[in-house]
């Protein structure tokens, strides 16, 4: 159910499509995550979500932000100077190795050697690409990212007093249970490091969105296993994806050979979530249409880009009138960011930010 004051909002938009960000419930989510983490730094992944309303409230509750490029470090630094960075990120060029860092994630012994090379001082934590089953992950970070062990035996040497190991960071999947975090981590904090990011991945339910991450398990198990370690976790999708919503409406509706469809003002150029995730994006069809109709029949809603994967849900039972404002949750993370805004050419969403 979308809280009644996003419903009101969408309700009274003049136009649409537009993006609407709660910000009052992004801070009461961010603050309960705080809460449920005791003694666990907690950074946010710049990448699900960089708008800076988003920000500027999450920066009154994380420990600071990880950025993965030199534009999200500048963007972030600009909007809070002096806010703790952890620059992580494949194929970082020498320019990005030399950005102030309050820790950088080295994700090769070649990347190593070219920031020692660089000359400057560092606080390195080592990319650990561990060989563990993820059972059940939306997205494995198997591949290139970061080192295996023999990467990082190959690293271990190579530390001088300017260019100083910190730790390990890891980041290994999307989609993660709390349950498999803590194994994880059961197996990183073992006791050769004082320092340990265990990133991001949280679950997140498109299907059941009120099947939430059990951050108070997360925080519990880890205050258990941290025994006095330097712990961080870096989430983005989980803190973000529940206060965003896109809303747009039902332009026209038809029948083709039997099948319902409910054409939307917009796109996935808008919002891409649903194209990427193979998922139907949650939503909530509000009645405001009087025009012509499709009724209690599985519907599927589509945008207006000329192709045939521009499909934000599949044969939904519902009811859709031409003029109904539809609006999609959990489009606060890879939403608006990840998607393809010049493709055809169509009018950007406004954005609208609820505050309290
Ligand atoms: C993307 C990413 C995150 C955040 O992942 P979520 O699934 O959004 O929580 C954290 N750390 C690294 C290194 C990443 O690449």
């Amino acid at each position: 159910m979308i809280p009644a004051r996003v419903q009101d909002a969408a309700l009274s938009l003049a136009e649409a499509p537009a993006y609407l960000y709660d910000l009052p419930g992004l801070e009461e989510h961010v603050a309960a995550v705080r809460q449920a983490l005791p003694g666990i730094e907690l950074y946010y992944a710049v990448k699900a979500n960089p708008d800076p309303e988003l920000l500027r409230v999450l920066a009154g509750h994380v420990d600071g932000f990880e950025v993965s490029s030199a534009g999200e470090h500048a963007h972030v630094t600009s909007l809070f100077p002096g806010a703790r960075v952890a620059l992580g990120g494949p194929g970082k060029t020498d320019a990005e190795l030399r950005l102030p860092h309050h820790r950088i994630h080295v994700e090769s012994p070649n990347e190593l050697r070219r920031l020692l090379a660089a000359g400057l001082e560092a606080d390195v934590l080592l990319r650990l690409n561990p060989d563990l089953p993820v059972e059940g992950a939306a997205l494995t970070m198997s591949g290139p990212f970061g080192m295996d062990d023999t990467g990082v035996a190959e690293c271990l040497p190579l530390f001088d007093e300017r260019v100083r190991l910190r730790g390990l960071h890891t980041h290994v999947a999307s989609g993660l249970q709390a349950a498999q975090l803590l194994d994880l981590a059961r197996t990183l904090l073992d006791d050769s490091y004082e320092e340990v990011n265990l990133g991001g991945g949280m679950a997140v339910s498109y299907t059941a969105p009120d099947d939430r991450f059990d951050w108070a398990a997360y925080g519990c198990g880890l205050h258990e296993l941290r025994r006095g370690r330097r712990v961080r976790i870096e989430p983005g999708r989980a803190l973000t994806a529940y206060c965003g919503y896109y809303v747009t409406r039902v332009v026209d509706v038809k029948r083709v050979r039997g099948e319902a469809y409910a054409i939307l003002l917009g796109g996935t150029h808008h919002l891409r979530t649903p194209v990427t995730k193979g998922h139907d994006q949650p939503c909530t069809i509000l009645p405001t249409g009087e025009g012509p109709g499709v009724g209690d029949e599985p519907i599927t809603f589509v945008g207006q880009l000329c192709t045939p994967k521009d499909v934000f849900a599949r044969k939904i039972v519902t009811s859709a009138r031409v003029g109904d404002t539809v609006v999609f949750e959990m489009a606060g993370a890879y939403a608006w960011n990840i998607s393809h805004h010049d493709f055809l050419m169509h009018p950007k969403p406004a954005f609208h930010y609820l505050r309290a």
